[in-house]
């Protein structure tokens, strides 16, 4: 009775959709290879200890830019691209706050990225003080007028860092609101769920035409003192900042491939951001992101056979305030229609345990595959689709490429994100290699396979409401 039910097509479809019995051997053989393989761990180690912080623009970023270049040709990757594009710099300079009312205390605080200028004598004001960003934007003109804004709302610890994209708009958004109703500075909370003194910088709004203050975040310690303070107190605070730009400056995605024997038009892009703050080392944002997929697509090329379609690996060139979306759709735009999939590592190093796969791809047989391969290393197939591969692959995903999400636990990531402290003493090697076992593997089967998620998505029911 049931076999009846299975048509003709459904079967072929089946039969078409599976892996062969020696793909799935091939790929849990990639996934325990890399369970002990050191490659991810060597690159992140060299790209944070001989290249250090690499702030778009600086020197340390064309030395990273000739170290990536240098590091896929040494692994055996071909085709190895360069690609250029325009990415105004902005370097930062001496940095000072301190609480200078009710009591003196200095406070430890680092400039958000991008952030203005304060002239060079600095900022004295008094501080309106409030404890969420919803607060501020209710806040009337003139409880804002000329004050030094601090918002203190805390960041929410998840696994899926979930809590980023709520307590972030502070940092983002904080200070051109605050300037809106005439602030002369902003002091944010860190976006943070540590409990340390080490603030966290991060990009906030800047450009062309984007009214705006200066702005800095202080430690989670003190803005709760600071919170405390308030409550009975005026608060005064002096603020200095410095920065230079320079609107001429650039930057490089540069990109490396594992060429595919059957299709190798057909491209998987993957990869992870060469870029970081100046502050720390840029281990966990994002030197394992670019380790863990290099270190995966180089698993695979040792393989005796390549898979059929080509894999390339991209070090995204500036993340951190954007750009390298933007440049890399516009220097790809005429093979958007051959990039099959796109997936980024960025949330650090530690587990993966979900993988989002594009909508309507959980039923195909392959990805059922693909669970049975990942489960082993504790990883579920999320019902959800991928929503956000990875800010550098947006530009992809905005133009029509399928994008998949391999989830890391991001319940430790904020707390050293953006900070001195994202160092390589941070990074777990067993759970960095597990990263590595999941893309090798997953990226394997779709690699020697033909799925087409687009096809999948257009035939997948709507999302429910
Ligand atoms: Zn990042």
């Amino acid at each position: 009775m049931f076999r009846t039910l299975l048509t003709a097509a459904a079967v072929s479809a089946l039969l078409a959709g599976s892996a062969h019995a020696q793909d799935v051997k091939t790929a849990e053989g990639l996934r325990d290879k890399a369970l002990l393989d050191r490659t991810a761990w060597d690159i992140t180690e060299d790209l944070t200890t001989n290249i250090g912080p690499r702030l778009v623009g600086s020197p340390a970023m064309e030395r990273a830019k000739d170290w990536g270049a240098a590091k896929f040709k040494a692994l055996g990757f071909t085709n190895i691209k360069v690609e250029e594009f325009a990415k105004p710099s902005w370097t930062r300079g001496e940095e000072s706050a301190e609480l200078v009312g009710p009591y003196p205390m200095k406070l430890g605080i680092v400039g958000l990225g991008r952030t203005v200028p304060t002239p060079a004598g600095g900022i004295e004001a008094d501080v309106a003080l409030f404890k969420t960003y919803a607060d501020l934007i209710v806040a009337p003109e003139s409880a804002v007028k000329g004050k030094i804004v601090v918002i203190t709302q805390p960041m929410v610890k998840a696994q899926d860092g979930a809590g980023y994209g709520v307590a972030g708009i502070s940092r983002r958004a904080g200070p051109t609101e605050a300037a809106k109703k005439g602030a002369l500075a902003l002091l944010i909370r860190s976006i943070s769920t540590s409990d340390s003194t080490v603030p966290h910088t991060g990009v906030t709004a800047f450009g062309d035409g984007v009214v705006t203050i200066p702005a800095a975040a202080i430690g989670v310690p003190e803005a709760e003192q600071l919170e405390r303070l308030a409550a009975k107190n005026t608060l005064r605070i002096k603020l200095k900042l410095a920065s230079t730009v320079d609107a001429k400056d650039v930057a490089w995605n540069i990109s490396g491939e594992i060429k595919g024997s059957e299709k190798p038009d057909e491209v998987i892009v993957i990869g992870g951001h060469l870029d970081s703050w100046d502050v720390g080392t840029g281990a966990l944002d994002d030197a394992t992101g670019v380790a863990i997929t290099t270190a995966a697509a180089k698993l695979i090329g040792d393989l005796p056979k390549h898979p059929k379609r080509t894999i390339r690996v991209v070090m995204f060139g500036s993340e951190e305030s954007g750009g390298s979306s933007e440049a890399y759709l516009e220097a790809h735009k005429n093979e958007v229609s051959k990039i099959v999939l796109a997936g980024e590592s960025d949330t650090g190093a530690d587990r993966i345990y979900s993988l989002k796969l594009p909508a309507g791809g959980g039923a195909h047989p392959l990805m059922k595959t693909a669970a049975g391969v990942l489960a082993p290393l504790k990883i579920y197939v999320n019902q959800a689709p991928a929503a956000h591969g990875g800010a550098d692959i947006a530009g992809l995903e905005q133009a029509g490429v399928p994008s998949i999400e391999l989830e890391q636990d991001a319940t430790r990531y904020f707390d050293y994100h953006h900070t001195a402290d994202d160092t390589l003493n941070k990074v777990r090697p067993d759970e960095l290699a597990q990263n590595v076992a999941a893309w090798a593997s997953f990226l394997y089967l779709v690699a020697d396979s033909d799925i087409d998620f687009r096809a999948l998505k257009a035939a997948a029911p709507a999302a429910s409401h």
